[in-house]
């Protein structure tokens, strides 16, 4: 399978399920590898189970002014519906929660249109059996050939007392099955809740509300097992906070937003003790290699195989200081610098060990350089890295760079690794 964005931006506003305030969330398309964002205020904030603050009654990840609340239907939708390249900007707190299921997001990506994409997905696969337990809670992930869930509910109450399914996640069962399942509360509890600052945006339309003798509001329930399969909703959004589409046979007892978490980040720990992918942020940029601004031609790069596959991305800013010669009234921006580029995300990948810090990576030779299409001022650089020889002083290197699906330049070099002295 081909990894998938969507075609064109689409925008959505509601209230908040917790604040009970007004929001509104804008998807857009984003470039191959570069996974789910999130744009506050004009900052980035990575969905990730690693910057997850808070797990009552709604996954909330970053802190202060850039907390978002209640990512997880959103998480859910990119995950059930195959879409693993997608920026949400969000002007709000939290998502709108619409009706309280995923439906409102799947009818925005239905909106948008899915953009197959160039290159495969790249699925996490557990290495092993996977295993959390937390009191009477009990999660675990088995590696399989596709994404299973089994989830089972169970309360001391007269109305739901156990409910159990399992479903194996594609689009269309996600959309039939999953996403129409609305969240759901006891009416006991709901004073409390406004107390503690939750659920000041719920009513009887976007909630299933649970009463001593029955449900209040069961004309907005879709299916007579509507809970269970709301918790699988919350799953696979919370699991989908490791940033990869996922395949193995996962079973919950019980289990919450908070053992959904602590699955997702023992998920994450796995990823790093199978060896693959990490992504450096500017910090570990600048740790890796010597480059400065305004000399410094790369933002972020994730590593996909250590010493072989890297992507790095780069924002092409209208304000850089070349574009005031390069050309007066018209800017572009100068082949020579996406080549810089290239060159950068490699010194990245192979520089990006501790035992590295004393070098400096030099030019040898550039070869077959190509310049397809000019990059103007906004665009956003991904660039591609591939190995060819690597060697302990050095080595040869493909790369080619794109904006969005275009290619905008492909060349391959050397470089040598020498000692800053
Ligand atoms: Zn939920």
């Amino acid at each position: 399978m081909k990894q998938r964005t969507i075609e064109k931006e689409v925008s959505f506003s509601g209230i908040g399920l917790h604040t009970g305030q007004k929001s509104k969330i804008t998807f857009k398309p984003a470039a191959v590898d570069s996974g789910i964002c999130f744009f506050k205020n004009g900052s980035k904030i990575v969905p990730d189970a690693d910057k997850v603050t808070k797990t009552i009654r709604g996954t909330t990840i970053g802190e202060g002014e850039k907390a978002i609340h209640t990512v997880e239907h959103l998480m859910a939708t990119f995950l059930g519906m195959g879409i693993d390249n997608l920026c949400v900007e969000i002007a709000g707190d939290e998502p709108p929660i619409g009706d309280g299921s995923a439906m409102p997001f799947v009818r925005m990506i239905e909106r948008a249109g899915i953009v197959v994409q160039r290159k495969e997905k790249r699925y996490y696969v557990p290495g092993r059996k996977i295993e959390y337990r937390e009191n009477d809670v009990k999660v675990e992930a088995m590696p399989s050939d596709k994404l299973e869930i089994t989830m089972v509910i169970e309360y001391d109450h007269p109305v739901i007392k156990k409910q159990e399914r399992t479903f194996e996640i594609n689009e269309e069962v996600f959309k039939r099955e999953i996403a129409p399942a609305k969240t759901y509360c006891f009416d006991y509890e709901i004073e409390h809740l406004e107390k503690i600052g939750l659920v000041r945006g719920g009513t009887l339309k976007n909630a299933i509300v649970i009463g001593e003798k029955g449900i209040h509001n069961r004309e907005i329930m879709s299916f007579e097992d509507e809970f269970v399969r709301h918790k699988i909703l919350d799953l696979m959004g919370d699991i989908f906070l490791i940033g990869r589409p996922i395949k193995a046979k996962i079973t919950s007892l019980r289990g919450g937003h908070s053992s959904n978490i602590a699955l997702a980040k023992l998920f994450k720990e796995d990823i790093k003790m199978t060896g693959s992918e990490t992504e450096l942020g500017l910090e570990e940029i600048k740790k890796a290699i010597p480059h400065r601004p305004p000399f410094l031609f790369v933002d972020r790069v994730k590593i996909i195989e250590p010493l072989k596959k890297a992507v790095g991305w780069r924002k092409i800013r209208p304000d850089e200081w070349f574009f005031k010669g390069h050309f007066p009234e018209y800017p572009i921006l100068p082949g020579v610098l996406i080549v810089e580029s290239i060159a950068q995300t490699a010194g990245v990948l192979f520089l990006a060990k501790p035992e590295l810090e004393n070098k400096l990576p030099f030019f040898m030779a550039i070869d077959d350089v190509k310049f397809r299409n000019p990059v103007f001022p906004g665009d956003e650089l991904t660039l591609e890295i591939e190995v060819q020889r690597a060697r302990l002083r050095g080595g040869k290197v493909a790369g080619k760079a794109f904006v969005g699906e275009k290619l905008v330049c492909e060349c391959s070099f050397m470089f040598s690794i020498v000692d800053k002295k």
